[in-house]
């Protein structure tokens, strides 16, 4: 398997910002996983998986890591009676596609989560009332301590969190859904998918949501809203106009301008309501897990 390096994660993140990766490789099967791993250990190089890059802030100076992107048999969904297995790379989309034309209900809240399979465990993503824990059975977990099935209990999934290890890759999925009719599925989707229309900068460069939100009634993005940055601009960095829980790329933005931005929604709330936000957007740098 080829080890490129000098990759520039802009081109795989959904901000569109990014330094390159010190090493990358695209495995696409599980022995070229266990390999690309074991290449890292060897090295003493972390390993850093990226799914779609929907919800990571790539540092401008580079990600001193192995960034691995899984590809093929690891991103393929096949589906057995209610339970559709998919590697870690699927996209929501198409794993969301194949449950419909089977007739397979669960996965709906995920339409307008832009992420993989492997992104979503690593996350607990979610949205309406729902997230992975809702449907995962169990996961295979690849690192350098050796691969094995994990249960979605063994994962420790709360709030946009979970408990996966610093540079496990989650190779494979599980997800146990429920028999619905394609047209109900279709309807909910549709649905779905307008309300986030009518609220979020869909037909913007972002990484979803930048803080989580905080316990209480008022959300992040209200909170900022609310601190006068809805449309506060920082170089190419911009906090959304429609949503201020959300950052745009809005011209050549760099990550450190989103950086800046956060900072400032940071203080300002902190300020205005004695809260301390806590990023949801996972910082990749040159200590790969944390700018
Ligand atoms: C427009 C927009 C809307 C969004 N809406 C939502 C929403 O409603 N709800 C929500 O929860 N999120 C939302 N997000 C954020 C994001 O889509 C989710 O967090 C998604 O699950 C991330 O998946 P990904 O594959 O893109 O992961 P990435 O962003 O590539 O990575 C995120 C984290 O997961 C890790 N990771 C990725 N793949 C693997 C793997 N195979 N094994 C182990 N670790 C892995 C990465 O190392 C990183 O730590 C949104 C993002 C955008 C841009």
């Amino acid at each position: 398997m080829e080890i490129e390096t000098g990759v520039p994660l802009a081109r795989l993140t959904t901000i569109g910002t990014g330094g390159p990766a010190a090493a990358f490789a695209r495995p696409s099967t599980l022995a070229e996983l266990e390999e690309a791993v074991a290449w890292a250990a060897e090295r003493g190089m972390d390993v850093v998986t990226i799914g779609l890059g929907s919800n990571v802030l790539a540092a401008d100076e580079g990600v001193d890591a192995l960034v691995v992107r899984l590809e093929g048999e690891l991103a393929s969904v096949s589906i057995d009676a209610d339970l559709l297995a998919a590697g870690g790379g699927a996209t929501n989309a198409v794993c969301l596609h194949r449950a419909r034309s089977a007739g397979l209900g669960g996965l709906e809240f995920a339409c307008a989560i832009p992420g993989t399979a492997g992104g979503g465990v690593r996350m607990n993503a979610g949205a309406y009332g729902s997230d992975w824990s809702t449907i995962l059975r169990r996961a295979l977990v690849v690192s350098r301590a050796g691969s094995g099935w994990l249960e979605a209990a063994e994962l420790g999934l709360s709030y946009r969190h979970s408990s996966l290890e610093r540079g496990a890759v989650v190779a494979r999925v599980e997800y146990r859904l429920t028999p619905r009719p394609p047209d109900e599925i279709k309807a909910e989707v549709a649905d779905l998918v307008a309300r986030r229309k009518a609220t979020q900068p869909t037909n913007k460069r972002t990484f979803g949501s930048v803080f989580k939100n905080p316990p209480g009634e008022v959300g992040a993005g209200r909170m900022i809203e609310l601190s006068g940055l809805k449309g506060h601009r920082i170089g190419g960095a911009v906090i959304s106009p429609r949503h201020a829980n959300f950052i745009e790329n809005a011209d050549a933005a760099t990550s450190a301008d989103c950086l800046l931005l956060m900072a400032e929604a940071c203080r300002r709330v902190g300020e205005e309501f004695g809260i301390a936000l806590e990023q949801e957007v996972v910082l990749l740098g040159s200590d790969p897990e944390g700018v």
